[in-house]
């Protein structure tokens, strides 16, 4: 993989380019997507986003968002475009396998691939250029460090800046986490005098669910939370059912792991969900503890050192015996 710095002269010829995110992309992997895409298409190249899945109800505000073809949805017409692409942006994940069944006609496409990311051990060998930057808050971030350093700072407009904002917001918990570095900040005071209106962003994530929604939070809170306090780690797990009772979508779920690291004294917070495919881990912790390596080694899964996800094929009770078990390992790391 060569530097990002040589693709920029690429983009001063109008080009074919699709840019794909991970799976259920979240608020950084569609606003980076659309970011990128309103800026190459202000240069004049043809963009389509792919996203591999669908998404969560509330990143429909996102300007563009009814131009994303979901390659589950529209599978025909989305290879068709991949078949055309001369250049595919990969952002926001690190291997190909992220984008689930979209990740082998990646892999065999002869386009020039460039991966834009922040998790840890990228497949740098599948990409003809790109940047991983695991020190990066978002890869909105990322995308906002291509704008400047290829030169084309003038045309960041309110679409790039409301994408950017979006990503760079929801990856760093609302400017909380450790990655919220200076140039977080400069960067979004930089989109502020683009005409960025953050509040109304605020409001579209975190004022816009239904009210079944809030009373599920409620509900898995009083009945699904375990504090396992001699490991100082706090685990919730969602049934089946729980997900029928409540009506619940993709994207309602999200947030919820955080929740469990409010608890005083708590440094490591794990959710387990249980989806028709699989059971999908939600890490998170405070400090030092490694959730990308515990995810990694226990859970066919990854990310970064304080937020992380994996999975299991096992039934939610086994799996959540399965996370009890191996605990017990990470006890001195955990104390
Ligand atoms: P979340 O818990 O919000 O789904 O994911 C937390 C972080 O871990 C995100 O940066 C996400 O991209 C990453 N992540 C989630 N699931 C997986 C996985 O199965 N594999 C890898 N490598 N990363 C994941
Ligand atoms: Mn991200």
């Amino acid at each position: 993989m060569q530097k990002i710095e040589f693709f920029y002269p690429l983009l001063a010829q109008p080009q074919k380019v699709v840019i794909t995110m991970h799976q259920k992309p979240d608020g950084d992997a569609m606003g980076s997507a659309l970011g990128l895409y309103f800026f190459l298409k202000a240069l004049n190249h043809e963009v389509t986003v792919i996203s591999p899945t669908n998404w969560a109800d509330f990143l429909n505000w996102m300007p563009g968002i009814d131009q994303v073809v979901n390659f589950e949805k529209h599978s025909e017409k989305a290879l068709q475009i991949l078949g055309e692409a001369q250049i595919i942006c990969c952002l926001d994940f690190n291997i190909f396998h992220r984008t689930k069944n979209l990740a082998n006609h990646l892999a065999e496409s002869k386009a020039i691939k460039v991966l834009i990311d922040h998790h840890q051990q990228p497949d740098e060998p599948s990409f003809d250029f790109g940047k991983s930057d695991t020190g990066k808050s978002s890869t909105c971030e990322m995308i906002y460090d291509l704008i400047i350093e290829s030169g084309y700072e003038s045309h960041i407009n309110t679409e790039i800046a409301a994408c950017l904002y979006t990503g760079v917001m929801t990856d760093t918990g609302s400017f909380r986490f450790p990655s919220t570095t200076a140039s977080v900040h400069r960067m979004v005071a930089r989109l502020k005098e683009s005409g960025l209106k953050h509040d109304q962003i605020h409001h579209h994530i975190f004022d816009n669910f239904l009210e079944n929604r809030l009373r599920f939070v409620g509900y898995a809170l009083a009945n699904r939370l375990e504090v396992l306090y001699p490991f100082n780690t706090a685990l919730m797990y969602i049934t089946k059912q729980d997900l029928q009772k409540f009506n619940i979508k993709t994207g309602d779920t999200e947030g919820l792991v955080n929740y469990l690291l409010s608890i005083q004294g708590i440094k490591f917070g794990a959710i387990v969900i249980d989806r028709d495919e699989e059971r999908k881990w939600s890490f998170r912790s405070k400090g030092s503890f490694d959730v990308n390596q515990f995810a990694r080694l226990n859970f066919e899964g990854g990310g970064h050192v304080n937020a992380a996800g994996g999975r299991s094929s096992h039934s939610i009770e086994q799996t959540v015996k399965d996370f009890k078990e191996v605990l017990i390992k990470y006890s001195n790391q955990l104390q």
